[in-house]
């Protein structure tokens, strides 16, 4: 693996782990050259086959990226660390692994980023909603913040009502 820091190709495994039931081998390395240490994940065929059907119907390679860099942008400027990021993309693989089949929709893709954005943070929510906001869920968001909007006035409403028919 090449180092990150000094890209030079000499490294040692110190740590070796597997997750997602195996599927993913996390391995902690240190660079022979520069000492530093760093994080390789390595998974098994399932994902390195895995096609995205755009909406459009065409069809791209899976890519963890893409989805590490969706979340980046929606949490830029926000206090998520790198570390929460990436294990918000994990356990968004490990769904998407769960799907039967070698095909995956981005729209799914979509829909489980929007729900670990909203998980670590409220307003990258919002901004990532607002990419997407052809999803189900921004609508229910919006209805729900309408919601709130509206409900002093309704309440206030019904409370007069009530009180004119008594
Ligand atoms: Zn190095």
């Amino acid at each position: 693996m090449r180092c990150p820091y000094c890209k030079e190709d000499k490294d040692k495994v110190i740590d070796s782990r597997s997750s997602e039931g195996g599927r993913v081998v996390r391995r902690r390395r240190q660079c022979q050259l520069c000492q530093r240490r760093f994080t390789t994940y390595e998974r098994i065929e399932e994902l390195v086959k895995l096609t995205v059907v755009k909406k459009d119907g065409s069809r791209v390679p899976y890519n963890r990226d893409k989805i590490i860099s969706g979340i980046q942008k929606a949490c830029y400027k926000r206090p998520i660390s790198m570390q929460q990021i990436t294990e918000a993309a994990e356990v968004i693989e490990e769904e998407i692994l769960r799907q039967p089949g070698q095909e995956v929709s981005s729209r799914l893709i979509g829909e489980l980023t929007m729900q670990q954005v909203n998980r670590l943070d409220k307003v990258a929510y919002i901004r990532f909603a607002s990419v997407y906001h052809e999803f189900e869920e921004v609508n229910q968001f919006i209805e729900e913040v309408q919601e709130v909007i509206h409900r002093p006035k309704d309440t206030a409403g019904q409370k007069d009502l009530f009180n004119n028919t008594t």
